[in-house]
């Protein structure tokens, strides 16, 4: 069983994957050889809802991402975008959905072009889609998104060297807005930034959506960071979705072993609970050896002989709680209420 949807969900995901025929720098491959960075993804993320996507760094995440945005192409599945598969888009349709699809990069130092203006950069998708008409609409365009974004007006004629990795990073904002989207893939926005930054960035995404109600796909590697924005959270393992519901569930009660070694890492205010650290052993699997059975066997302090042999669905443990492990079971606190 997989997670339904719904005809109000704005984004719908069914089994989404993407093989690269080589292995190009990504962090895993299949014995018949090429990567697969993304296999049977299916999730579905509703208009104002934010989805976190965490998982260590290689497993796929940010493929995940571009994706959903088609700045990818996926190998199989579909992303259904207010009911239309856009994996069967047009590049000229494509390019009209990109006004309602937009990204946030992580990198704040590396997504903005040197040689632009702040004006240019944040006016860039404006012009694309043809939604300023003069000069003086552009100008005033970016004032009113920079100032939305916690920055000076003054500041649309300098450049990006001029600014610090949080003020790059709200100007990557300002221009992801500036298109009125309707969904954004936040990839990792403030793991490049200090840690006294990260939630500046993190509370201007959320002041953001409840003002203008779009919709995240926010990736992170820590379950740390996304405990304030998330409405629900999926978890990612070697390309696959291993665990995916209601941030309450997943927080108070996670059923698969793998979210339950990153949230016992994340940081966290109650020293009882830091005393239950649970340290997986070795590394994410070599690239050339994704394990068979539960790929996550080779590091689960629980596996049985079957887990070596038998891959585990997604299935439904508690009430829109999913679970890709043999021995999950029923949250009894969402049994309760
Ligand atoms: Fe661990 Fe087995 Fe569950 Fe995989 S299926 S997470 S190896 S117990």
């Amino acid at each position: 069983m997989t997670e339904m949807s719904s005809v109000d969900d704005l984004l719908t995901v069914r089994n989404l994957g993407k093989t690269f025929s080589d292995a190009g720098g990504l962090s895993f491959t299949s014995s018949s050889g090429g990567v697969r960075a993304v296999d049977g993804a299916s999730f579905s993320v509703k208009p104002g809802e934010t989805l976190a996507l965490v998982g260590e760094s290689g497993c796929g995440k940010s493929t995940l991402g571009r994706l959903l945005l088609r700045l990818i192409q996926p190998t199989d599945g579909e992303v259904l975008f207010g009911g239309r598969d856009i994996t069967a888009l047009s590049a000229a349709e494509m390019r009209m959905m990109r006004a309602k699809m937009q990204m946030v990069f992580q990198d704040p130092y590396g997504s903005l072009s040197p040689r632009r203006s702040i004006a240019q950069i944040i006016s860039e998708p404006l012009e694309v889609f043809g939604l300023v008409k003069s000069s003086r609409e552009r100008r005033d365009r970016v004032a009113e998104l920079l100032t939305q974004v916690g920055l000076s007006p003054s500041f649309m004629d300098r450049y990006p060297r001029q600014f610090s990795g949080g003020q790059r990073q709200r100007i990557g904002i300002a221009r992801a807005i500036s298109v009125n989207p309707q969904f954004i893939v936040a990839d990792e926005p403030v793991s490049a930034l200090d840690v006294s930054v990260q939630a500046q960035i993190v509370n201007l995404l959320q002041d953001l959506q409840a003002e203008r109600k779009f919709s995240y796909l926010f990736i992170a590697h820590d379950l740390a960071v996304v405990r304030h924005i998330a409405d629900r959270v999926a978890v990612m393992y070697l390309g696959r979705i291993v665990e995916i519901g209601p941030k309450k569930s997943v927080y108070s009660m996670p059923q698969h072993p793998y979210t339950q070694a990153l949230l016992s890492a994340a940081p966290e205010p109650d020293p009882d609970r830091k005393a239950n650290r649970i340290v997986l052993q070795g590394d994410v699997p070599s690239p050339s050896r994704v394990p068979p059975g539960c790929s996550f066997h080779t590091r689960c302090p629980i596996a049985k002989d079957i887990c070596k042999v038998d891959r585990p669905v997604l299935r439904e443990v508690s009430p829109n709680q999913f679970s890709a492990c043999h021995f999950a079971a029923p949250n009894p606190l969402s049994q309760a209420g």
